[in-house]
């Protein structure tokens, strides 16, 4: 039996585009059907770390990507101004400890630099296919085959569908057998993106043009600003307290809303919203975690946000749904993989390997939260305290800012997902073993 498979990808997000390219490296058939008509401007931007722009590099998409901005230094300040944690060499740091860059970019340039790669690979990426349906029980035989209808009736049937449709999940649904729908994680974010022209303070278009990562914590809510495109463009996001109806997820938001919550804070931050002329507004959502992201007919199996969304506060749920689709794809290729057959033992092992990281990454992201959104008070005064008596020196143990705390920074940065697969390759020389097979099976 041949061990190819055929493989059918739901939606040309991050996470379902680096599945498509590790999978068809691995020598597989892949199609991505996406239900957009387009791979447009939606999000904005997109702040890249180590732990994938190692697989972006090793896969010749990083350097495709574009307008990428390296930031410099990263700083936190509080919401007055003052300047709690800085980083100056932030980019030389990052290459020297994980010998890959922490970037910043556009999601649509990123995700246009994805799909060349894998349309290079020979991926198939249909567009305007919104997937409806799925059924998991086709043909005959121990190893169903699965298939898709989309919206238009038509269908496609393959040996492994992955679902990488995000956090609006359908492919989750179905497999639950139930409406599953995501859950308020009581912030929202105004987003913005700030064009270089349309600034003409000497000091704002400086801080656009030489990239740093910034960040003012307050209280209820935090800011990051960052510059994308090459230093023409600046991202901006605010994240307040959610507002929002619960029927409403993304609206345009109101510019006097916007800056009034800001009122008050570091002068350099309001001036800058001053230029906004036009903001989103998007709930913050998260989901509770699953007891599974493979079906009992390990046809299925389930990547980035339609199993582990998460808060954006670490900006990690591009970067891990990244990871998702790298390990999957080699554990298709190891050695061990010689037919379809093997499908459920390789699902079962990539479950192991990324249902814990996933959801410890989200967990991690609400304690981010806390940290950056203290009121006034003693707990805030602590904080400020840990922070600013290790300012100008070398961090030592937890740090308030994960971006650059040296305990959880280099577990987030340090991830190579390359080499999770050669330490299966040697677990799996040991399958026959009957503990080991047992471990893999609950
Ligand atoms: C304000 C904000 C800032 C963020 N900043 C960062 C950051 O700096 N770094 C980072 O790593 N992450 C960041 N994230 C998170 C990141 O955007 C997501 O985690 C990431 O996009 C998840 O990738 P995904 O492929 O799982 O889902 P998505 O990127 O949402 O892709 C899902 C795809 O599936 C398609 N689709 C949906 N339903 C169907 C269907 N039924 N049939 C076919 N196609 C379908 C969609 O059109 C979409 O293209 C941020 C999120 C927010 C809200």
């Amino acid at each position: 039996m041949s061990k190819e498979l055929d493989i059918l990808i739901i939606g040309a997000g991050l996470s379902g585009l680096a599945a498509s390219i590790q999978c068809a490296l691995s020598g597989h058939r892949v199609t991505v059907l996406e239900s957009a008509k387009e791979l447009a401007e939606i999000g904005a931007g997109l702040q890249l770390t180590p732990n994938a722009t190692r697989l972006l590099l090793k896969w010749g998409v990083y350097d495709t990507i574009r307008g990428l901005c390296e930031p410099t230094t990263c700083t936190v300040y509080n919401y007055k101004g003052r300047i709690l944690a800085h980083e100056d060499h932030f980019d030389k740091n990052n290459r020297r400890k994980y010998n890959a860059p922490f970037s910043d970019c556009h999601r649509v340039d990123l995700q246009q630099a994805l799909v060349r790669k894998a349309e290079e690979l020979g991926v198939k990426v249909v567009l305007s296919a919104r997937v409806v349906d799925l059924d998991f029980d086709v043909g005959e035989g121990q190893q169903k085959r699965a298939s898709v209808t989309t919206e238009a009736w038509k269908t496609y049937e393959a040996d492994l569908i992955i679902g990488a449709d995000g956090l609006w999940s359908t492919t989750r649904s179905v497999f639950l057998g139930r409406k599953d729908s995501p859950l308020p994680t009581g912030d929202l974010a105004f987003r913005i993106v700030l064009q270089l022209k349309q600034i003409e303070d000497p000091k704002l278009r400086k801080m656009v043009q030489e990239p740093g990562v910034r960040f003012w914590a307050g209280p209820d809510s935090h800011v990051v600003a960052y510059s994308m495109r090459g230093g023409t463009m600046y991202n901006v996001v605010l994240l307040v307290p959610d507002d929002l109806p619960d029927s409403v997820a993304r609206v345009e938001g109101n510019l006097e809303e916007m800056r009034a919550w800001f009122e008050g804070w570091d002068p350099v931050l309001t001036q800058l919203l001053e230029h906004v002329d036009r903001v989103d507004k998007w709930k913050l959502m998260h989901r509770a975690e699953m007891e599974s992201w493979i079906n009992d007919q390990s046809n299925l199996v389930l990547v980035g946000d339609s199993c582990h969304p998460m808060l954006p506060y670490l900006a990690q749920g591009a970067n891990s749904s990244i990871e998702d689709g790298a390990v999957l794809g080699l554990l298709l290729a190891l050695p061990h993989f010689k037919s379809k057959h093997q499908l459920p033992k390789t699902l079962r092992l990539f479950q192991k390997l990324r249902k814990a990281r996933g959801e410890a990454i989200a967990r991690e992201t609400f304690k981010q939260r806390k940290d950056f959104h203290m009121r006034d008070g003693s707990e805030q005064e602590a904080r400020d305290a840990l922070f600013l008596r290790q300012l100008g020196k070398e961090l030592v143990g937890a740090f308030p800012s994960r971006w650059t705390c040296p305990v959880v920074q280099p577990w987030l940065y340090g991830y190579d997902a390359e080499k999770e697969p050669y330490e299966i390759g040697r677990l799996s020389r040991m399958f026959h073993h009957p503990v080991i097979n047992m471990i893999f099976r609950s």
